[in-house]
C-alpha cells in the first residue's frame, strides 16, 4: 500500500458512506421519504466522487453536503405536477396545465379512477359497451353534428384524421397554414409521419381557391385547413375561406377537414368571442370534418375531438390507430362532466376557464382592488401596491385577435421586482407573475378561489424573512 502523505491528505476520506448520512437526514428531516433522501445522497456522493476523480481535488466539493442532499430529496418527493397560482393572466398557459377542471369533472375522475367503473360495459344487457358512446352523443346534443369522436389530445384527432381519409396519397394544405404550435405540433411533420404526402398550395401570405383547385389530382385524399393559432398576419394577406374552400371540395368529391385547434362547444359570439371559435359553426361553414382540442377554450380535459359526416367519423373509428389514440378513463370521465355542464347552460358559472375569460370588466377590477387592499394592510409599509389596466392574451393558441381586459395587482419591492418573483416562485405553492417596469404584476383574471389568500400569506412570510 502506497502511505504517502498525499494519499492520508485525500479529502475523499471525509466523504461520509450513503448510509451515514442518509441516517444523518432521516433524523435532521423526518418528513422527507426514506427513497427520496437515499435516492438524493447517492446523487450528490457520486457527484463529489466524479469531481474528486476528474482530477478537481476541491476539498471545498463536500461543504454543504447534507444541505444539498436534503434540497434534492425535497424536489424529489415533491408532486409533480404541483399546484400553483396562476397570476400571469393568460387563461390557457400550455405550460401551466391549460384549462383548470370544473370540480364536477375532477370529482367524476376521482369516481372513475378510485373504483371499477362500467368503462367499456353496457350494464343493460352486461356486454361489452363502447367507452365512448356517452360522450359522443353529448357532444353531438351540442353541436347538432351528425358524428364525434374522442381521442387523446388534438394532435392525435388530426393525425387519425389525415391517415384515415389520405394514407399513401395526398393532403393539400395552404403554405400560410403549415404552423408550428408552441410544444412540438408541426404541421408538416405530422402529416410525414401520418403517411400522407403534403401537397404544398399558395404562398406565406396569400392563398386564393384556384391554387387549390389547381392541386387536385386523382390522388388527393382530403383538403386540410388549420387554424393558425397563435400566429397572426397582417398587411398583403389572403386566404381562403371554409365556406369557399367547401364549395370546391363538394365538386370534387373531397372531404374537407379543418383543425380548428382551440373551440367551444357553446355559442359565445353574443360575449365578444368570434363566431368560428364555436366549434359547430365550422360544420354549418361547410367543413366535413373539424377537430379541436380538449382542453383549450372548451375548457375541459386533455382530448381530442372530431366531429362531423357520419360516414368519416366511422372510418376514423374504425382505423387502427383509433385504438393507439385512444382518450384514458381519467380523461373520458372528466370530459362527460364537463360536457354535461356545458348541457345544462351552466358553462360560464362552472367551467373555470370560461368563467375567467368570460368574467365581466367590474368584477376583475373588484377582485383587483380587493386583493390590493389586502397586501397593502399587510405588508404595505414595505411594498409599493397599485392596481393597473391591462390588457392579456387567451394563451393556447386560442383567440389570438381577442384582446382581454384585465386588472394587475403591481408590487414594487425594495429588493427588486426579481427578487420577489424569484420568493413567489419558490413558495410552497408557487406563484407565477410577469415582471414589468420594475414591478412584479399580479394578473387576478387568472386567480382561482384561494389564490388571494395564498398570495397574502406568502407576502407576509416573504417580508418577515427579508426583515430577519
Ligand atoms: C393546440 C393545437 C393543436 C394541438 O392540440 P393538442 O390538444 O395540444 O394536441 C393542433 N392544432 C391546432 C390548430 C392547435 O391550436
Amino acid at each position: 500500500m502506497n502511505h504517502s502523505p498525499q494519499v492520508k491528505d485525500d479529502p475523499r476520506r471525509g466523504i461520509p458512506s450513503v448510509d451515514q448520512l442518509s441516517r444523518q437526514l432521516g433524523a435532521e428531516f423526518p418528513a422527507l421519504p426514506a427513497w427520496a433522501v437515499t435516492f438524493a445522497v447517492r446523487e450528490i456522493l457520486k457527484e463529489i466522487r466524479n469531481s474528486f476523480e476528474s482530477g478537481a481535488l476541491d476539498p471545498k466539493a463536500s461543504a454543504g453536503l447534507g444541505q444539498r442532499a436534503a434540497h434534492l430529496a425535497r424536489l424529489l418527493a415533491a408532486p409533480k405536477p404541483q399546484r400553483v397560482i396562476n397570476a400571469t393572466g393568460v387563461v390557457l398557459h400550455t405550460n401551466l396545465g391549460r384549462a383548470p377542471l370544473a370540480a364536477a369533472a375532477v370529482e367524476a375522475a376521482t369516481r372513475a379512477g378510485e373504483a371499477y367503473s362500467d368503462l367499456e360495459l353496457d350494464l343493460g344487457d352486461g356486454r361489452r359497451g363502447d367507452r365512448q358512446a356517452a360522450v359522443t352523443q353529448k357532444i353531438t346534443a351540442l353541436t347538432g353534428a351528425a358524428s364525434a369522436l374522442v381521442v387523446n389530445n388534438n394532435a392525435a384527432a388530426v393525425l387519425l384524421a389525415v391517415n384515415t381519409l389520405a394514407l399513401g396519397r395526398e393532403v393539400i394544405v395552404s403554405r400560410g397554414e403549415l404552423v408550428e404550435i408552441g410544444g412540438s405540433f408541426r404541421v408538416p411533420d405530422i402529416l410525414a409521419r401520418a403517411g400522407v404526402r403534403l401537397v404544398e398550395v399558395g404562398t406565406t401570405n396569400r392563398t386564393h381557391l384556384r391554387d387549390y383547385a389547381q392541386a387536385i389530382g386523382p390522388d388527393t385524399g382530403c383538403i386540410l385547413k388549420v387554424h393558425p393559432s397563435n400566429f397572426e398576419q397582417r398587411g398583403f394577406v389572403t386566404d381562403v375561406s371554409l365556406q369557399e374552400l367547401s364549395g370546391l371540395a363538394r365538386e370534387c368529391e373531397l372531404p374537407l377537414v379543418e383543425d380548428l385547434g382551440s373551440a367551444t362547444l357553446i355559442d359565445l359570439r353574443d360575449r365578444g368571442l368570434p363566431q368560428e371559435s364555436f366549434a359547430a359553426e365550422s360544420l354549418r361553414r361547410g367543413a366535413d370534418l373539424v377537430c379541436f382540442s380538449g382542453d383549450k377554450l372548451l375548457g375541459g380535459p386533455q382530448a381530442g375531438i372530431a366531429i362531423g359526416r357520419e360516414d368519416l367519423v366511422r372510418d376514423l373509428r374504425r382505423n387502427p390507430l383509433a385504438r393507439v389514440l385512444r382518450i384514458d378513463k381519467l380523461s373520458l370521465a372528466a370530459l362527460d362532466a364537463t360536457l354535461a355542464i356545458l348541457l345544462e347552460g351552466r358553462g360560464e358559472q362552472d367551467i373555470p376557464a370560461l368563467a375567467r375569460l368570460l368574467e365581466p370588466e367590474e368584477v376583475t377590477e373588484s377582485r383587483a382592488r380587493a386583493l390590493a387592499a389586502a397586501i397593502e394592510k399587510a405588508v404595505g409599509d414595505r411594498l409599493a401596491v397599485s392596481v393597473r389596466r391591462e390588457s392579456g392574451a387567451v394563451g393556447g393558441g386560442s383567440l389570438p385577435e381577442f384582446s382581454l381586459q384585465s386588472f394587475v395587482v403591481a408590487l414594487e419591492a425594495e429588493e427588486g421586482a426579481n427578487a420577489l418573483s424569484d420568493a413567489f416562485r419558490s413558495a410552497p405553492v408557487p406563484i407565477l407573475a410577469r415582471v414589468r417596469d420594475g414591478a412584479v404584476w399580479l394578473d387576478v383574471r387568472t386567480l382561482l378561489d384561494g389564490d388571494a389568500e395564498e398570495i397574502e400569506s406568502t407576502l407576509v412570510r416573504y417580508i418577515q424573512r427579508s426583515s430577519d
